[in-house]
């Protein structure tokens, strides 16, 4: 599953320069977190590294986007081969 952020996001910095993926980048108003290059951290980190440094833990689970561990491998994969 991609993680999200809400709205409590007080636009600290801190989570873009750790994410492995380059998913979170500055939205509108707050960092918002592209789907399709968050793997949980899956293949790079045991944890996520933006829920680990989020001061105001903003960063849930997106039950929009519902994926299992194999497909988040299969992200990482392709997104390795991208980079
Ligand atoms: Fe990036 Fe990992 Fe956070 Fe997803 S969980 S946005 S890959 S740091
Ligand atoms: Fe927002 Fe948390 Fe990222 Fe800071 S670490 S910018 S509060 S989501």
């Amino acid at each position: 599953m991609a993680l999200k952020i809400t709205e409590e996001c007080i636009n600290c910095d801190v989570c873009e320069p750790v994410c492995p993926n380059e998913a979170i980048y500055m939205g509108v108003e707050i960092y918002e977190i592209d789907p399709d290059q968050c793997t949980e951290c899956i293949g790079h980190f045991d944890e996520p590294q933006c829920v680990e440094i989020c001061p105001v833990e903003c960063i849930p689970k997106d039950p929009e986007h519902q994926e299992t561990e194999e497909q988040l491998l299969a992200k990482y994969q392709r997104l390795i081969t991208e980079l």
